[in-house]
């Protein structure tokens, strides 16, 4: 047949015989599933997923038993160590998170849920996780974990240490090439002046929008072209927006520890922003969005708000009640989405987002007309 024979070595061990489709190659399975209607491939794609959840929540429960007896299986070929230890520790968890459990062998949660959801839930909370989890985006889920870590002194250190700034020559690319990592409000710091400056360089009318690494790859030549030269070092105080619920806080996402919270305020102008502030209701009428309220969507809304979307891009500012209609401006009726789920909005569309967006599973989609636009939203 002129295969060769490492092509056979991967295939004799879980080969498709194992699998439900007996006998079937994957080309024949894919030639067969093509005779099928569009709608009985959608409810058999639904039915796939949540038997690989409920499979993988089995394999959590018989983890837990051999982790019991001492007896952890080695890694299977193609799996990595840190995939046996993250489930391991997931395994571990669910012993005393009974709902969340349940839900994940029901097939209601992605692993990409669980995982994080089991570092956020405790005994207490499991019950409401439980039931609120399945609906919250990954990246949501994953942002409340990560805050709910404590960022220790030594923890920053490790982080200052693993910082580095790298260069080198692609001759056969014809291309110098670099890669920075920088610690926490480091890495914000720089990052903040290269997408400002990208956003700065928007391109001579008619033009199309180069890719975000395009222009911020012209921002950086930019910036060393109009710096090179210039010898003065007069110190500037930059501006770092700190996000706190008054137990820890992020600078764009990163939690920080309190160390480093205490001595950015002698290099940087500070501007401390509680995510529990009440709040402040800009009125109606307004187009423009206040710098404040900026600061707070751009840190709520990390990904476009549309169900499903994580979108990250190019977010637009979208009234939840149109300007137009007497919509008022406040961080409760004013989210943040992707251009393509703007345009679907009302008045442009015939969607509407409802409900209360300081909470990531408070809005729901509702079809919008006279009848949503007569009434108070809910
Ligand atoms: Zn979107």
């Amino acid at each position: 047949m002129g295969m060769n024979e490492h092509t056979f070595d991967t295939v004799t061990e879980d080969g498709p015989e194992d699998g439900p489709e007996a006998g079937l190659v994957y080309r024949e399975l894919v030639d067969e599933l093509r005779t099928q209607p569009t709608e009985w491939l959608r409810a058999e794609h639904r039915s796939a997923v949540r038997e690989q959840r409920r499979l993988k929540a089995r394999e959590l429960a018989i983890l837990s038993v051999l982790d019991e007896r001492r007896s952890i299986p080695e890694p299977t070929p193609g799996m990595s160590a840190r995939a046996v230890r993250d489930s391991l520790e997931v395994a571990r968890a669910l012993e005393s998170l009974p709902a969340i459990a349940e839900t994940a062998h029901s097939g209601a949660l992605s692993w990409d849920q669980l995982k994080p959801m089991v570092e956020i839930a405790t005994p207490e909370s499991d019950a409401e996780w439980a039931e609120r989890g399945p609906t919250w985006a990954p990246a949501d889920l994953q942002r409340r974990a990560r805050a709910a870590r404590v960022v220790t002194a030594e923890d920053a250190a490790a982080r200052r240490e693993a910082r580095e700034l790298r260069c080198w020559s692609d001759p056969d690319a014809g291309m110098v090439a670099g890669r920075f990592r920088l610690p926490d409000v480091d890495g914000v710091l720089v990052k903040s002046i290269l997408e400002e400056m990208a956003e700065r360089m928007r391109p001579a009318k008619g033009q199309p929008w180069d890719r975000l690494e395009h222009r911020m790859a012209d921002a950086f030549v930019d910036l060393c072209q109009n710096y090179a030269d210039v010898t003065s070092t007069r110190r500037h105080r930059p501006l770092v927006v700190v996000h706190t619920n008054g137990e820890s806080a992020e600078v764009d996402g990163i939690p920080l520890a309190t160390e480093t919270f205490e001595q950015l305020s002698d290099g940087a102008r500070v501007v401390e922003q509680r995510d529990d502030a009440p709040v402040v209701d800009y009125g109606t009428g307004r187009f423009a969005i206040p710098a404040e309220l900026t600061r707070i969507l751009e840190h709520r809304d990390p990904h476009c708000r549309y169900p499903g979307c994580e979108r990250t891009r190019r977010l637009e500012r979208h009234h939840l009640t149109p300007v137009g209609w007497n919509g008022t401006t406040s961080r409760s009726t004013v989210v943040r989405l992707c251009a393509e789920h703007h345009h679907r909005m009302e008045p442009h569309g015939t969607e509407r987002l409802v409900g209360d967006p300081d909470q990531p599973d408070g809005l729901r989609l509702i079809q919008g007309g006279a009848d949503a636009r007569a009434g108070p939203a809910p």
